[in-house]
């Protein structure tokens, strides 16, 4: 099946979750499928290559929790290292962290200060994109380490809001788009 067939087929819509009036998308169907969780780790992957298949970034960064997992994997697809954007107080040693508003509630997200090397290329993971929120927070706080946002990359985007609006000007790859 095509990356699009396999992603609308196994990206769920849960209804009133986590709160009424939001329509959560569940990936857990995407992930449990073996061939499509690989078809969707090749195809976020690209996005840290250019165009004769080299890689061009030196971290991959994933955004709690989902985007651990999916990640984690394409970083090792790269030969590339991760690193983990996570909520606040779960990282040990020192960090920097940016609060946001999400579309329901507010989080603030924390980086390692040591997490990159100097000049380091990075791409950024995601599994959805709704407002934007926590990747334009995330996309600072790379930058406040001094590294370098090659890309971000989601699976799903929701078009009916404004989060590719909020990231003008930044390269937001969605694997789909709703
Ligand atoms: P944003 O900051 O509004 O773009 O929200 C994106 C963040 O919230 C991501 O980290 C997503 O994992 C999570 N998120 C928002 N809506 C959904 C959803 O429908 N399904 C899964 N995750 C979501």
């Amino acid at each position: 099946p095509s990356l699009d067939e396999v992603l609308k087929t196994l990206i769920r819509d849960i209804p009133d979750y986590p709160q009424p009036g939001v329509m959560f998308k569940d990936i857990t169907p995407l992930l449990a499928d073996h061939a499509g969780f690989t078809q969707v780790v090749d195809a976020l992957a690209a996005s840290g290559r250019d165009s004769l298949g080299q890689t061009v970034v030196d971290k991959v960064v994933g955004i709690e929790a989902r985007g651990f997992i999916l990640a984690a994997p394409v970083a090792l697809a790269l030969g590339a290292g991760f690193v983990p954007v996570r909520k606040k107080g779960k990282l040990p040693a020192a960090t920097f962290e940016a609060s946001y508003d999400l579309e329901y509630g507010q989080a603030t997200i924390e980086v390692h200060q040591d997490a990159f090397d100097p000049g380091d290329r990075v791409l950024v993971i995601d599994d959805v994109l709704a407002t934007g929120g926590t990747v334009e927070a995330c996309l600072g706080l790379i930058r406040r380490c001094g590294a370098t946002v090659a890309a971000s990359a989601v699976l799903l985007e929701l078009s009916f809001l404004p989060g590719r609006e909020r990231l003008a000007g930044e390269r937001i790859d969605a694997l789909l788009t709703v």
